[in-house]
């Protein structure tokens, strides 16, 4: 197949590899280079095979890369986008998208204006566990879903690079939570009412080492999405309740199950002896009143997204991550920065 797009890739550090790595091998793709402020990054790139360009400046002038792909800091996604989008090239740019929806917005009337495509990658949209519990939730397998938890957690603290520090747009929140933030409003198609943040500082850092936030929505659902970086034994990732079952996904392995209700028809529970008490709500239920299943396995290919990108710059089909999700993303990243600002419940939307 002929080679159809030029891309350029802006910040090779470990994400900007990474893209280097995966699009190598769309064969619609071409790299033509990449640009680094560090000439370490720069070396690892010749190593690799890559052109490095000499200045930033050198790829907007380059006529033949119709688009930048943006792997930098956070803070520096909003300058390095507009001047791509003013320099005729599509954007696709890493997440956080900006620093705040202001930017985002600024981002999003330069592409209008100069009619050129602009996505952010939210590429844990492809992830495995994600699209299970999606699965679950679309096809009504638990029932009714009221209540569903989403978090990640780790022992590592923040790592030791620019996410430790606020000006470059640091902290889980902005690192994590917009991935987790991003999947859930995809998920649950719903106007939130208000939500409640509290951010951790636990490990000392300016920023966020973690937060936890819950979501109410219209319909009364609520959602609860956490990141530690101070967690040495871990809850599960994803947790899931509906009226008639439960799901449950403990790990990045896909351990986990999901219960469902075969029968309403189950006899009162007999009282059991549980810790200084005794309880019938508590008491297990009988075995044979539920289906009990592992976690369905899900095929799922992250280049779908690379795909689509350049499908939509040929004016084919619709962009998968729309621009209006990511600022509503941000939206309600600001509103949880409120919250915890406040100790306050906050109203949205
Ligand atoms: P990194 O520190 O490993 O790499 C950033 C690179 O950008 C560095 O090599 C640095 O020298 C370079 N750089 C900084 N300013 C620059 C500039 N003005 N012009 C050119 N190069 C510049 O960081 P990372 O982990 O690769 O993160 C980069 C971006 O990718 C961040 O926005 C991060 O949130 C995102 N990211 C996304 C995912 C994902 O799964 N989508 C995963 C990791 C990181």
């Amino acid at each position: 197949m002929s080679v159809e797009h030029v891309i350029a890739i802006v910040g090779f550090g470990g994400m900007g590899s990474q893209h280097g790595k995966i699009l190598s091998g769309i064969s619609r793709i071409k790299v033509a280079g990449i640009y680094d402020i560090l000439e370490t990054r720069q070396q690892f790139a010749i190593d690799k095979g890559f052109y490095v360009y000499k200045s930033y400046e050198e790829i907007l002038q380059d006529s033949t890369v119709n688009t930048v792909l943006i792997a930098t800091p956070n803070d520096s996604h909003r300058d390095i986008a507009i001047a791509a989008l003013k320099a005729g090239k599509h954007v696709i740019c890493e997440k956080p998208v900006t620093l705040n929806s202001r930017q985002l917005e600024e981002i999003i009337e330069t592409a209008e204006t100069y009619n050129k495509v602009f996505v952010v990658h939210q590429n844990r949209r492809w992830d495995e566990d994600y699209l299970v519990m999606k699965k679950l939730y679309d096809e009504g397998i638990l029932g009714d879903v009221f209540h569903l938890e989403t978090r990640v957690q780790g022992s590592r603290g923040i790592p030791g690079d620019w996410r430790h520090q606020k000006e470059f747009g640091g902290g889980m929140m902005l690192d994590w939570g917009v991935h987790l933030i991003d999947r859930l409003l995809i998920m649950i198609k719903e106007k939130i009412t208000s939500l409640q943040c509290k951010m951790s500082y636990v490990l000392g850092n300016d920023v966020d080492d973690g937060f936890r936030l819950t979501i109410n929505f219209e319909s009364g659902k609520t959602a609860f999405v956490e990141v530690g970086t101070c967690n040495y034994i871990t809850l599960p990732k994803w947790y899931m309740c509906g009226t008639t079952g439960t799901a449950i996904i403990e790990d990045w392995e896909m351990n986990g199950q999901v219960i469902t209700l075969k029968t309403f028809n189950d006899k009162d529970a007999t009282p059991i002896e549980a810790g200084a008490g005794l309880t019938k709500t508590m008491a297990p239920r009988e075995l044979d009143t539920v289906n009990t299943n592992p976690i369905p396995r899900f095929d799922t290919d992250v280049r779908e997204f690379y795909h689509n990108f350049i499908d939509v710059t040929e004016g084919k089909g619709e962009i998968l991550v729309k621009n209006e999700e990511v600022l509503r993303v941000m939206k309600v990243i600001e509103a949880a920065f409120l919250s915890d600002e406040l100790n306050q419940v906050v109203l949205f939307d």
